[in-house]
């Protein structure tokens, strides 16, 4: 049995990370060069509660249970994860009180164990900078964070160490159906792929890759949210994730902590009016409006000198805002995992589980047999930031290179990006979003240079031809004398 997973997103790393427990040859094909670099990438990185989704939809279904499954994921696969806990907050008004009382209850619709709703001298206790304002929350203690790209990049090297293919750099742009069945895929590099079953994660372009193969899916639209990241000083005024309630148009504006220790603040919640899906563009509006948000949440968050970036996330809207995760009639080997909003990256782990057990195994009746024995290895996930002195020590005694620190915001060293290289970062970017090198104050103003250098060398390749991340994005447009 061969199974073919289109778009290396959280969700088809994951999928074919739980597949590979089976005894199953797996394809996961990649347009980017890498993976977890499509929406995966630009988001708030919460792992949700599980008390807002509408009960008896898909998305509440999944999200507690993948909130839960974190724990297994962070211990075998050594993904960052932080239970830091979150707030939702209220003011001493019926109308905010009401609502409060409505996603508490929700959240026991949902089975979600452990909230509670809070008072001013817990608020204080723990986030005395919150504001005044707000005299009561819904405390969710399991509500957590993590490093969304970090949870693809290690489940497709896991999944890959149990011998499925991963293709990078190339895109399903055909096919042939043939009997009611997909027969095979086309690349875009000419390649032919066949494979018993196809399953489509193509996150924004779900609907486009569907359509190649005439398996109808909700039509998708997309929303945008802009947000921006302070400075590590910010993680000093808050701790927990502050929601304010939740409205029409989703979750509101947040004040996040990231796993590196900064503060995310956002995001906007914008229809665009075409299918732009590359359209990740920041305005001045939509900063403004995340700042004026954050302020709000918890006064003096937004101070100017701490704010380095801002970026975009777009999310892939359907009429009915619940997942689709279907298996198609008129094409019989075709199963669409679309219209993966929020919280898909919590909900991932489990829609994992839902593909492989209700999808394939009982409404496509296939049985798949679970391998005897697991040969995966422990990742090694150190980090000279996160280990004490005599780790470190430990580490340099083997290899001088940790002991040379080239992203000095983060205390990335040499040994780490090589590390990272050896497993499958080929640009700038590739380094940054495993090591974390380039994410700190000066967002890779001091350390892209040296990175570049390392790339060139340990790839043998030129510098003129390191590139910040996809095609055309070479840092240099001609020959680099050193
Ligand atoms: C602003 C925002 C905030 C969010 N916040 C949260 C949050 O805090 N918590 C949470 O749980 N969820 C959150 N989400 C939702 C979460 O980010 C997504 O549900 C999740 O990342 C979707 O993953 P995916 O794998 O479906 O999509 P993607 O990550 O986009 O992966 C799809 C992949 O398919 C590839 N692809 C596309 N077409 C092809 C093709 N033809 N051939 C080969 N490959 C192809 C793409 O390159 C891409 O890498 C947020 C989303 C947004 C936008």
């Amino acid at each position: 049995m061969k199974i073919a997973i289109i778009g290396g997103g959280v969700i088809g790393s994951l999928l074919a990370y739980e597949l590979s427990h089976y005894e199953v040859n797996i394809v996961l094909i990649e347009k980017n060069h890498d993976f977890g670099l499509g929406v995966t990438k630009a988001n708030s990185a919460i792992v949700h509660g599980g008390y807002d989704d509408p009960p008896g939809s898909l998305r509440a279904e999944l999200c507690y249970k993948g909130n839960q499954l974190y724990e297994e994921l962070a211990e075998k696969l050594k993904i960052p994860l932080k239970r830091t806990g979150s707030f939702v907050v209220a003011r001493n008004c019926k109308e905010d009180l009401e609502k409060l009382e409505e996603l508490l209850s929700r959240g026991e619709k949902n089975g979600v164990k452990g909230i509670e709703v809070v008072g001013r001298d817990f608020l204080e206790k723990y986030e005395p900078y919150l504001s005044e304002e707000f005299e009561y929350a819904l405390h969710c203690p399991h509500t957590g964070i993590t490093e969304p790209w970090m949870v693809a990049i290690t489940a497709v090297k896991e999944a890959e160490k149990s011998g499925a293919e991963l293709v990078r750099g190339d895109a399903v742009v055909g096919g042939e159906v043939s009997e009611g069945k997909v027969k095979y895929l086309q690349l875009k590099s000419g390649r032919k792929i066949e494979a018993d079953i196809i399953i489509n994660a193509a996150g924004l372009y779900y609907h486009e890759v569907a359509n190649i193969f005439g398996v109808p899916t909700p039509q998708v639209y997309l929303r945008k949210g802009q947000y921006i990241l302070l400075d590590h000083k910010a993680s000093e005024m808050v701790k927990h994730i502050i929601f304010p309630l939740p409205s029409e148009k989703g979750k509101g504006k947040l004040v996040v902590p990231t796993i590196d220790g900064g503060v995310l603040l956002g995001p906007t919640s914008e229809n665009l009016p075409e299918f732009t899906p590359e359209d990740v563009s920041t305005t001045l509006e939509g900063i403004k409006e995340v700042i004026i948000a954050g302020n709000e949440l918890v006064p003096g968050i937004a101070k100017p000198n701490w704010i380095i970036k801002s970026f975009a996330g777009l999310r892939p809207e359907t009429q009915k805002k619940d997942f689709f995760i279907e298996n198609s009639d008129r094409v019989r080997n075709f199963v669409t995992v679309g219209a993966i909003r929020s919280p898909g990256l919590t909900a991932a782990p489990s829609i994992a589980r839902y593909v492989i057990e209700e999808i394939l195994e009982r409404r496509m009746s296939i049985n798949l047999t679970k391998r005897v024995s697991d040969k995966k290895s422990v990742p090694d996930s150190f980090r000279v930031k996160e280990s004490d002195l005599d780790e470190i020590a430990a580490k340099i005694r083997n290899d001088e290179k940790y002991g040379r620190i080239i992203c000095q915001c983060n205390q990335v060293s040499e040994a780490e990006i090589i590390k990272a290289i050896h497993e499958g970062a080929r640009s700038i970017d590739g380094v940054k979003f495993r090591t974390r090198a380039g994410f700190g104050r000066c967002q890779g103003g001091f350390c892209t240079w040296k990175i570049a250098k390392i790339l060139a060398r340990e790839l043998k390749i030129q510098l003129s031809e390191v590139r910040l991340n996809e095609e055309g994005t070479a840092l240099f447009n001609g020959k680099v004398r050193v």
